[in-house]
């Protein structure tokens, strides 16, 4: 990827993107190839990609540094645009949780509740197993009530209460019904971890895809920068925003939580570590998850490759927190964000949006569609400024 963006008769961009993730790729890409617009990419990291960037370690194996990311989406828009860009590895997610000595499938389906309590149940009387235990809800605003009102207590500690406290640092119970909402509960035996009519991964690996999309020669990209350092230097006339929103406006109305997490990646020399892609920890150790590469990647190899997430309070901004009085915080920013005409937000992180990938393409390619309808008013505007000026009916008349 290029850095070198800057010649003598440099005469600035139309579009200062911060942020090389999907968000601002996939807005660069349409910018660029749509447009026909000067679009400068910048990101402070060394890289392109942000969270989903993957790479080669040092024995060979392909690794995502930031986390195992696995496409899954049900917008036949979204896989065929970044289609374009990649061909794709079919790849179903499996995880399965380390509960009480044992490996069970998560979410909780009925050969989860059979393994755990030693019973032969069929569909039907799962259905009626889990009305027995459940505890009804009449207003379901947390994590915790989502559970406890689909499944019961048991499986409630058993496989969340422990993992959410680990992951967010605050109980189910504080945190919005969305976050637990995002596994669901199954009485059939389907062990997928996600059931979306697309899941893939780019075959030749995330990195390639972003380079794909990013190449085109009215695209430059600038990394290990950060935008405050070029934003007064380099001539635009509009911004993407894809960083933190908190930041952007100078933590004003407060800092904004983003979860963050700390990653240990371990090569190892044996085929496999695990019969899954992901095994989860609610209960013990300090870290959630293991997650074994070379599953979601489909590679061939004698060593493998691991990855333990240990939650943290402070590092990189990885997750959104989604809290009451995060949202209303998020409401001020929001607020400020819309009123600026010169610049967009869009992202997981300028957006206080717990966003899958594909949610962000998604988001990504309406902002262009409202952008591209601003450039095509802006356009009709200067033409008929144009007819209409005497000076030009005269000079097309001679
Ligand atoms: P990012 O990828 O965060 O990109 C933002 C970029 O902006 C970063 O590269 C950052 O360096 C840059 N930036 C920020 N501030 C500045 C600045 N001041 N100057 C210059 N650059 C700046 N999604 C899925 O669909 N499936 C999964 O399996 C999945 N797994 C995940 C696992 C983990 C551990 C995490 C954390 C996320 C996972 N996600 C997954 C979510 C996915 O990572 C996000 O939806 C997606 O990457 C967000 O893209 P983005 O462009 O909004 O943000
Ligand atoms: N979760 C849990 N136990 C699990 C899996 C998930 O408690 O075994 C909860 C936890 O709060 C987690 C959330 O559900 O943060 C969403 O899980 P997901 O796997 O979607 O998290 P991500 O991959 O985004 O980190």
């Amino acid at each position: 990827m290029s850095n070198s963006a800057l010649s003598t008769s440099f005469s600035g961009v139309d579009y200062l993107i911060v942020g090389a993730g999907f968000a601002g790729s996939v807005l660069a890409e349409r910018l660029a190839h749509a447009l026909d617009l000067r679009v400068l990419v910048v990101d402070k990291r060394p890289h392109i990609g942000g969270n989903a960037y993957d790479r080669h370690d040092d024995a060979g194996l392909l690794i995502h540094p930031y986390g195992p990311h696995i496409f899954h989406t049900n917008s036949a828009d979204v896989f065929d645009y970044l289609s374009r860009y990649t061909q794709w590895r079919p790849y179903q997610h499996r995880v399965l949780g380390s509960v009480d000595g044992q490996l069970v499938p998560i979410p909780i389906n009925l050969d989860t509740v059979n393994s755990l309590y030693g019973l032969k149940l069929s569909s039907f009387e799962m259905k009626q197993f889990l009305e027995s235990v459940a505890e009804k809800v009449d207003d379901v605003r947390t994590s915790e009530d989502v559970v406890v009102n689909k499944v019961g207590r048991d499986l409630y500690n058993k496989f969340f209460r422990g993992y959410t406290r680990k992951q967010w640092g605050m109980d189910p119970s504080e945190l919005d019904a969305s976050v637990t909402a995002r596994v669901p509960t199954r009485t059939n035996r389907d062990g997928r971890y996600f059931t979306d009519t697309f899941q893939a991964m780019p075959a030749q690996g995330y990195t390639r895809m972003f380079e794909a999309m990013l190449n085109h020669p009215n695209i430059k990209v600038m990394l290990n920068t950060d935008y405050r350092e070029i934003v007064n230097l380099i001539p635009w006339k509009q911004m993407i925003y894809t960083g933190p929103v908190d930041s952007f406006f100078d933590f004003k109305f407060g800092k904004l939580p983003y979860r963050s997490l700390q990653f240990q990646h371990v090569t190892l020399p044996v085929e496999r570590f695990q019969p899954v892609g992901t095994v989860n920890y609610p209960n013990d150790y300090a870290y959630t998850r293991i997650s074994e590469f070379k599953h979601i990647t489909g590679q061939t190899h004698s060593s493998t490759s691991i990855v333990y997430e240990y939650p943290r309070a402070e590092g990189d901004p990885y997750y959104p927190v989604p809290t009451r009085e995060n949202a209303a915080m998020y409401k001020r920013y929001e607020a400020e964000a819309d009123a600026r005409t010169d610049v967009t937000f869009v992202g997981r992180l300028a957006t206080y949006k717990y966003y899958n990938m594909d949610q962000v393409v998604a988001q990504a390619l309406t902002a262009f569609k409202r952008l591209r309808a601003r450039h095509e008013r802006q356009d009709a505007q200067e033409i008929s400024a144009l007819t209409l000026n005497p000076a030009n009916v005269a000079l097309s008349d001679t």
